[in-house]
């Protein structure tokens, strides 16, 4: 299947998930995952209007995405991978959001490169809601503690959480316990659910879904 049609079908059932939930279709912002794929596979979806697109790597992403803002301005990137302290400037030049707020030192690189730049940027704090050992995130313990050192010791605003399930358990648990510290921190943006489980992320509460193979094919 093309990239524009699979595209069109997640479209689809995001606005059939989001029904089911009782939910407004346009609740839930797709982010198209675009990492691994060169301009010519991205092209057709920014042209089927597609506005938001995730990477994981800066490195990757500055060698990509420049070319592609100069013709479609109004698009929104995301970064959806670690992110090293040494790349923050980058990561603030080339991305509209970041996903992957997860420790002080970061939190630090970042609101001093927002004052040198002059600018501001979408964050998501990452919590790693598995506890898992080789997974990036703050554990859900320390994530009250976390949000408020961002917002009063760093002056930064972050406008939600992000987490990635590990991959044998039930997502549910993982988003619902996302969505929890979420609302008692009083953040309104959930970054959750993948091609496996965006649905179920949907109906936890999603309002923004990270879709890549689904869209573009395997990696
Ligand atoms: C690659 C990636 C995705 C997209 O995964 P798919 O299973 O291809 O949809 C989502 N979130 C993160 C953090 C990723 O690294």
């Amino acid at each position: 299947m093309s990239a524009v049609l699979a595209h069109a079908e997640v479209r689809q059932r995001m606005a059939a998930a989001a029904q089911r939930a009782g939910r407004a279709p346009d609740a839930v912002t797709l982010i198209a995952v675009s990492k691994t794929f060169d301009a010519t596979a991205i092209l057709p979806v920014l042209g089927a209007g597609q506005i938001d697109f995730g990477e994981n790597r800066v490195q990757e992403a500055r060698g990509k995405w420049p070319d592609l803002r100069l013709r479609f301005p109004g698009l929104r990137l995301h970064l959806i991978g670690p992110l090293q302290t040494n790349k923050a400037a980058d990561a603030v030049r080339l991305f509209d959001s970041i996903h992957t707020l997860d420790r002080p030192s970061l939190a630090a690189a970042l609101a001093r490169e927002f004052a040198r730049q002059g600018v501001k940027r979408q964050l998501f704090i990452q919590v790693n809601t598995g506890e898992e050992a080789q997974k990036a995130g703050v554990s859900p313990q320390e994530a009250d503690s976390f949000i408020a050192a961002c917002r009063n010791e760093h002056g930064l605003d972050p406008s939600g959480l992000m987490c990635i399930p590990p991959a044998d358990e039930p997502p549910e648990t993982h988003f619902r316990r996302l969505a929890d510290i979420a609302s008692r921190n009083g953040l309104s943006l959930l970054s959750m659910g993948m091609s496996g489980d965006f649905e179920t992320a949907i109906a936890c509460g999603a309002t923004h879904v990270r879709v890549g193979s689904s869209i573009f094919g395997a990696r």
